[in-house]
């Protein structure tokens, strides 16, 4: 890239950061800044036998789970597919003669309870709309499932709460499937924001969107309030939330945010298009984030310190991360991009493998169901301050 772009696109996204600061409210005190949580270590653990690894059961087998998580059991060191919970038993037969699972092993909803008998399933993947996380969460924790369950943890804090606590009276994990949180690149940019390489955080952006298409099975429950719980923002709003957060390592304390949907667009009758919010941190770093469902593709991060910038884009997609650091050498007016290069892995695999040796270990997940709580209750957060026009104080 030549220095002469690089200049550019810093002015401007620095004038967009500055508009978003003083958009803030003028009386907001500056908290002291606090500890933020340490960057994850990768595990260098080596592959099980197949008898000792965890079986886990996928719960529903949509489009994320037959294209990304399904497939990505075979680059994993210590899971086992086990089962397959689906309302189309002729599609869970299929898959698990494709994938060497016992036919025993695949359910309808209705029969979760039937986990129960089945001691080679330890754990469930509930990989199915947003809105029935809860019921098939309850249902798991109750046949003494372990549970990986998709993002959104759910639709509302309360139902969030209710997962937690039924994995907790049944003594069994709950993690979220924040895959973003397992994947090199971003573990990366958590490193580098904590080795003070940027200087003194300041600000962060993230843009999350695309465009929802309602002829696309996936995109129906997604335009569906009562299934996705709102529009954008918990289906990828969510991405940048949740990387503000695990790049500060802080949780907000303040809200301000603002939603609009094309008039008319009978896509957006039941959940917003476009939010955009600002997130602001203990350390005083303001995080300006947008997400929508009416824009190209888009799915990038970056940080603003006092010596350099962050650019990861993108930050959320499966694979081919572009991680870059720009800054200006003592003396020299002109940028330079450093461009950070490392091997992409399969972040699936990574996730799986976590959520496995936490089973195997009982040890508390990276992104445990409490951090899905979180961003509901922050999800919930952005949108009364949407709705109030002003901005709302809010406590992880
Ligand atoms: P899909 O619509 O492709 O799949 C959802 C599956 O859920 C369906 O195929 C179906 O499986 C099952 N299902 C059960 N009840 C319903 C219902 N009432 N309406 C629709 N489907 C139902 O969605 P995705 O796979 O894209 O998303 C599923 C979950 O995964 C969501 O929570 C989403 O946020 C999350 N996700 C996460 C991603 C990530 O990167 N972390 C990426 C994409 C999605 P069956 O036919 O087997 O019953």
């Amino acid at each position: 890239m030549n220095p002469e772009s690089i200049n550019r696109r810093q002015l401007f996204v620095a004038a967009g950061t500055l508009a978003a600061t003083s958009a803030l409210s003028a009386n907001a005190q500056t908290p002291a800044p606090t500890q933020p949580r340490a960057a994850p270590k990768p595990d260098e653990g080596k592959p099980l036998a197949p008898k000792d690894r965890v079986g886990i059961a996928i719960v529903g087998i949509g489009a994320y789970a037959s294209q990304q998580i399904i497939p990505s059991f075979a680059e994993t060191k210590y899971c086992r597919l086990a089962g397959f919970v689906t309302g189309d038993a002729a599609k869970g037969r299929d898959f698990a003669n494709r994938f060497g699972v016992a036919e025993a092993n695949v359910f309808g909803y209705d029969q979760m309870a039937e986990l129960a008998n089945r001691p080679d399933i330890d754990a469930v993947y509930i990989i199915t709309p947003n809105g029935l996380h809860r019921e098939h969460t309850e249902a798991a924790a109750k046949a003494g499932k372990h549970v990986l369950c998709e993002k959104p943890i759910a639709t509302s804090p309360q139902d969030a709460e209710a997962m937690i606590k039924a994995c907790a009276d049944a003594k069994r994990l709950l993690m979220m499937g924040y895959r973003c949180q397992y994947e090199p690149y971003n573990l990366r940019a958590i490193e580098i924001c904590r080795s003070g390489r940027l200087g003194r955080l300041v600000s962060m952006t993230s843009e999350h969107s695309r465009t929802a298409d309602p002829s696309d099975p996936r995109d129906t429950w997604r335009l569906n309030k009562k299934l996705a719980g709102g529009g954008s923002l918990p289906d990828i709003g969510i991405y940048s939330l949740n990387a503000m957060r695990y790049l500060t390592g802080e949780e907000p304390t303040e809200i301000q945010a603002s939603i609009s949907s094309p008039p008319g667009d009978p896509r957006f009758k039941e959940v917003e298009a476009t939010v955009h919010f600002t997130l602001r941190f203990p350390s005083g770093v303001l995080a300006n984030c947008q997400s929508s469902y009416d824009t190209a593709d888009v799915k990038r991060g970056q940080v603003f310190g006092t010596d350099a910038i962050l650019t990861l884009d993108p930050l959320s997609d499966y694979y081919r991360h572009n991680l870059s650091v720009s800054s200006k050498p003592k003396g020299s007016e002109t940028p330079v991009e450093e461009k950070i290069l490392i091997p992409e892995k399969n972040q699936f695999a990574l996730q799986l493998d976590h959520f496995a040796q936490c089973v195997r270990t009982g040890q508390t997940p990276r992104s445990p169901g409490e951090e899905g709580l979180r961003d509901v209750r922050y999800i919930e957060g952005i949108y009364r301050a949407a709705r109030e026009g002003k901005p709302v104080k809010v406590n992880g």
